[in-house]
């Protein structure tokens, strides 16, 4: 980890009338890092309809600044892309070649000759052209959503503001922005964001689920965080969830400390138990194949969760059943002879998938998403399972199959049926609306596992959208809400003569202090971000499980999820020795 003092070339200096002014949000990711920020830029505004040139211009001249536009953001884009690696290499390349595309070009230079300003003939020409990709479908359509990120490009340069997106710059920052989408990541390079604060965003955010990933120090819900300046110096505490202007020697000690205590993290050996031999396997969360080579050199003892919807989160069509073959078969090929838990694609609300999801719902967290999809677009999740049995075949990972959002006993037979139907031997459910939660002992009657999505069932126990900044405060597993609810689906595990296995794969499983109390609930396995792996085995094995119990029952009677995170966290002397 790096402590990083310096602004950045050509930037403003820190703004003194903030000096040492402190912003308090939600640590989400933890870390002690000083460094220059960078604003993530606003939307582009949508250029007003029928925008005519301007008095003056002629349309030879607007056609010019557009031709000049549209070369600018390609040189760009192009220059990114050699320092870039992976896929973003692939989307910045994509996106650089769509700029300066003719067939888009000359249809907004037709626009200007009609009269319409440089801005919004882009606009129009750039949405005719990704309409006919999209009805091409199949690689065609992908390339749609490269010229709607050009459109956005383009407009900016005309107008002279940052291009939209994650910014650019040669030297490391911190990211400071409303919130980030999955898509975002794409471009977001670890090697240059230092570290992420949000205005924004729950604990349970999709900026959270990232830094961690990354292992990014990150600060959520820091409310008026935005209003700083670029290059402004802070210093961020992603455990104590501060974000500190212009910060002195104390700051920088801390920081330099961290980088000793990252140091003496960085392995986990491979095996999750506590200071008595109770084992508790430590497992991963994936989204693809380089997630899942990651989490498997990192130790994992398997794959708790495989986000199936992010290998196709850029997509409007269905993938093939060969593409997803191809997709999964890479995570199973990463863990012979170990656990993968496959979760069928969850779309809608935070992660839409335009080919399952309608976007113009007006309550996406409560409407058609996760298993609900197989209501309105019937096939696509048996085509999934089918896929999942295929990749399955001949490699070596023991394959467990899970629906996410299952609210009933019946959704979850039916799923139960569906799996057998395809050939998968393991079927599970996520437990993630507080009514599946009640009724765990019934459920459990029809599948094998259940694993405990503590993002979701966060949100729904609290009534509380997960994405919410001004919410943060209900959206946290340390609720003693939730906590029950997580007692509630271990009893109706050993209900009825049962004795299922309770994973949990929210992110709940990695905070090392809230991974003592699951586990001291009864939760079997823990399922976390490949980074989150040694900080947990090391708080895990300090405890032994008689008093990992001790804390749960301290947790689950205090009076509000602060009190219950500080008991606890108290009674863990290792947290503050390691920083954590
Ligand atoms: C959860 O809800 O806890 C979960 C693991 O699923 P996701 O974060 O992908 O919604
Ligand atoms: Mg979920």
């Amino acid at each position: 980890m790096r402590t990083i003092v310096q602004t950045l070339p050509g930037k403003a200096s820190t703004d003194k009338s903030e000096t040492g002014r402190t912003f308090a949000g939600v640590g989400v990711s933890p870390g002690r890092i000083i460094g220059p920020i960078l604003l993530m830029p606003q939307a582009v505004r949508e250029p007003a309809m029928g925008e005519r040139l301007a008095e003056g211009t002629s349309p030879e001249e607007a056609s010019t600044a557009l031709r000049a536009a549209a070369k600018a953001v390609q040189i760009n884009l192009t220059t990114r892309s050699v320092g870039a690696s992976g896929a973003g290499r692939e989307v910045l390349e994509a996106t650089a070649l769509m700029a300066n595309d003719p067939m888009l070009i000359k249809a907004a230079v037709k626009l200007i000759t009609t009269g319409a300003s440089a801005e919004r003939a882009i606009w129009d020409a750039a949405a005719s052209v990704a309409e006919m990709l999209h009805n091409l479908g199949g690689y065609m359509a992908e390339r749609a959503t490269d010229v709607l990120d050009v459109r956005g490009r383009i407009v900016a340069e005309l107008r002279g503001v940052p291009a939209p997106g994650i910014p650019y710059s040669d030297t490391p920052f911190i990211l400071v922005g409303e919130d980030l989408a999955p898509a975002d990541t794409a471009t977001l390079d670890p090697a240059k964001v230092l570290a992420l604060v949000t205005s924004s965003g729950g604990p349970q955010s999709h900026t959270a689920i990232i830094a961690r990933a990354l292992g990014l120090p990150a600060v959520v819900a820091a409310v008026g965080v935005d209003s700083l300046t670029d290059g402004t110096v802070v210093f961020v505490d992603g455990a104590v969830g501060t974000v500190l202007v212009d910060p002195g020697a104390d700051e920088v000690a801390l920081a330099k400390a961290w980088e000793t205590t990252t140091a003496a993290l960085a392995v986990f050996d491979g095996t999750g138990r506590l200071k008595d031999g109770h084992l508790v396997p430590l497992l991963s969360n994936v989204g693809g194949t380089t997630d899942a080579v990651k989490a498997a050199a990192a130790g994992a003892q398997g794959v708790g969760l495989l986000r199936t919807e992010f290998c196709f989160l850029e997509r409007d069509t269905e993938p093939t059943i060969a593409e997803q073959v191809e997709a999964y078969r890479g995570v199973f090929d990463a863990f012979p002879g170990k656990k993968v838990v496959v979760r069928t694609l969850d779309a809608g609300a935070d992660k839409p998938l335009p080919f399952l999801t309608d976007a113009s719902e007006p309550n996406p967290a409560l409407g058609v998403r996760g298993y609900r999809t197989d209501l309105t677009s019937p096939g696509v999740l048996e085509r999934q399972l089918a896929a999942i049995a295929l990749a399955a075949e001949g490699t070596e990972a023991e394959v467990w199959v899970m629906a996410p959002m299952i609210s009933t006993a019946e959704e979850a037979e039916h799923f139960a049926g569906l799996c057998q139907a395809a050939g998968l031997q393991t079927p599970g459910v996520m437990v993630e609306v507080p009514s599946a939660a009640l009724t765990a002992a019934s459920i459990l009657g029809h599948v094998h596992f259940v694993s405990l999505g503590t993002n979701d069932l966060t949100q729904y126990a609290m009534a509380a959208d997960r994405q919410l900044g001004p919410l943060a405060a209900l959206n946290t597993p340390w609720q003693p809400a939730v906590l029950q609810l997580i007692r509630l689906t271990v009893a109706g595990s050993r209900d009825e003569g049962h004795d299922k296995p309770v994973g949990v794969c929210g992110e709940a499983a990695a905070d090392p202090a809230l991974a003592v109390v699951l586990v001291g609930l009864g939760v079997s396995t823990l399922s976390m971000t490949a980074r989150a792996l040694s900080p947990v085995a090391a708080v895990l094995a300090s405890v032994t499980l008689a008093e990992a119990q001790q804390l749960a029952a301290l947790a689950l009677t205090a009076h509000s999820a602060t009190d219950a995170r500080r008991i606890v966290r108290e009674k863990l002397p290792i947290l503050s020795t390691l920083g954590l």
